[in-house]
C-alpha cells in the first residue's frame, strides 16, 4: 500500500504556464512582474495595505522584528511551543527570546499568563514599554504564532501589547487563510510574517512575506532585503543589509498557487471534518479544533492523546502503517542554544509536546487516505 504523506504540495493550476513565462522572458531573478503581483494579491487577501516578498518565512521574521525596533540587548516574547525560526529571529538581532506558555485549546500563546507576568515581573519604562525585573532588559516585541493554522486569541494579545507599549509581530507562517473574529491571522500586529515553504498551505518552493499596514515597516523591510541599496547606479549601500528578495520564479509559483487557495482551504476543511466525524466517540483521543470566533485553515490536523505513552505508541503505529504522522516541535526552552528565559511555567507547552501528534493534512489527500489514517487511529 502506498504511504499517506503528511503534507505534499498540489500543483493543479497555472504553475507551468507562469514558470514558462519567466523562462521565455528571462525574468527569473529578484525582480519581475510576478513578484509585484504576488505581493499585491497576498496583501489583498490578508486585508493589509502592503506586502514585501522575501526568500523564506525565517527572513520575514528577521526583518519584521528589525523593522519593529528590536535591537541588541532587548528581549522578545515568543511561544515556547513553536518552530525554531520564531525564537531564532530575535537572536539574529542580538536580542534574547523569552518564552511564554501556551493554552491547551489552541496551543497558542496564553494572554492571561502574559498579563499576569507583566504585572508581577516587569515595570513600565519611563518612555513607554516594559522592562523585566530579573534581567533589567527592555521587552521590545511579542511574536504570537497560530499553531497548525488554529488562530490564537490574537485580539487579546494585541490589546495587551498595545496597552504596554510592546510591538506585536505575528508569526503567521502556518496560518494563511485562517481568521480570528473575521480578520486574517497575521493582520493584527505591526507586521505579519508568512511562509511559502514546500510543506505550507501554499508554496513557492521556498519563500516568505511580511504583510503590514505601515509604509514605514514595508519600506524598511524592502530596503534591508535588497542589501540596503541606496543608489543602484553608484552601488551605494547606506547600512548593513541582506539579500532576502524573492525571485520572480518563486513568485510565479506563488501567483498560480494563490489562484487555488480557496480550493485548498475548502479541501483542507473537508479533510478536517472527516477526521472529526471519524474520531467522534473514540475515547482518549481528541482532535484539536478552531475556537469559537476562529476559523482555521487546518494546515495540519492534530490529535491529543491522554498520555505521552499513548502518543508515542500512536506515532509508531501510524508510521509503521505508512501513515506519515509527526510529533510536535521540541519546545524552545529545551533547545540548547536558545536559553531558558521564561514568563513562568512552561508545563502546558511541554505537555503538548509529549501528547500531540500531527496527522496527514495536505489538500491533495483522498478520502480513502484519510480513512486509512482513521482506521489506524481507531485500532
Ligand atoms: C514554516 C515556519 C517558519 C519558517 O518558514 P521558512 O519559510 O521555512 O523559513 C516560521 N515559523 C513557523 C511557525 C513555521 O511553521
Amino acid at each position: 500500500m502506498s504511504r499517506v504523506p503528511l503534507h505534499e504540495p498540489v500543483f493543479a493550476g497555472n504553475e507551468w504556464r507562469y514558470l514558462k513565462e519567466c523562462l521565455d522572458t528571462g525574468w527569473v531573478s529578484s525582480a519581475g512582474a510576478f513578484v509585484d503581483r504576488f505581493e499585491r494579491e497576498t496583501a489583498e487577501r490578508m486585508g493589509c495595505r502592503r506586502a514585501v516578498a522575501v526568500t523564506t518565512g525565517t527572513a520575514a521574521l528577521h526583518l519584521a522584528l528589525e523593522a519593529a525596533g528590536v535591537g541588541a540587548g532587548d528581549e522578545v516574547l515568543v511561544p515556547s511551543l513553536t518552530f525554531i525560526a520564531t525564537a531564532n529571529a530575535p537572536l539574529y538581532l542580538g536580542a534574547k527570546p523569552r518564552f511564554v506558555d501556551c493554552e491547551d485549546a489552541s496551543l497558542g500563546m496564553d494572554p492571561s499568563t502574559l498579563a499576569e507576568w507583566f504585572e508581577r515581573e516587569t515595570e513600565l519604562l519611563p518612555g513607554g514599554g516594559r522592562r523585566t525585573k530579573d534581567t533589567g532588559r527592555r521587552i521590545a516585541a511579542c511574536v504570537p504564532m497560530h499553531v497548525f493554522g488554529l488562530p490564537c486569541r490574537i485580539d487579546e494579545l494585541a490589546a495587551l501589547c498595545a496597552r504596554n507599549g510592546i510591538a506585536l509581530v505575528e508569526d503567521a507562517a502556518e496560518s494563511l487563510g485562517s481568521f480570528w473574529k473575521g480578520r486574517a491571522a497575521g493582520s493584527f500586529g505591526i507586521a505579519g510574517c508568512l511562509s511559502f515553504n514546500g510543506n505550507k498551505t501554499l508554496t513557492t518552493g521556498g519563500g516568505g512575506m511580511v504583510v503590514t499596514d505601515s509604509d514605514a515597516v514595508a519600506d524598511r523591510v524592502r530596503h534591508l532585503s535588497t542589501q540596503s541599496k541606496k543608489n543602484a547606479a553608484t552601488y551605494l549601500h547606506d547600512e548593513l543589509g541582506w539579500n532576502y528578495r524573492m525571485p520572480n520564479l518563486n513568485a510565479a509559483l506563488g501567483c498560480a498557487q494563490l489562484e487555488q487557495l480557496d480550493a485548498f482551504l475548502a479541501r483542507k476543511r473537508a479533510i478536517a471534518e472527516r477526521y472529526r466525524a471519524g474520531l467522534a466517540g473514540v475515547r482518549g483521543l481528541s482532535l484539536l479544533w478552531e475556537a469559537e470566533g476562529g476559523r482555521s485553515n487546518f494546515w495540519l490536523n492534530a490529535v491529543r492523546a491522554e498520555t505521552p505513552e499513548r502518543a508515542a505508541a500512536l506515532l509508531s503505529r501510524l508510521n509503521a502503517a505508512g501513515v506519515e504522522a509527526r510529533p510536535v516541535w521540541t519546545p524552545g526552552h529545551l533547545q540548547p542554544h536558545l536559553g531558558t528565559l521564561a514568563t513562568g511555567s512552561l508545563s502546558r507547552a511541554e505537555n503538548a509536546w509529549k501528547t500531540v501528534v500531527n496527522l496527514p493534512s495536505g489538500a491533495g489527500l483522498t478520502d480513502a487516505q484519510v480513512d486509512r489514517t482513521l482506521e489506524v487511529l481507531r485500532a
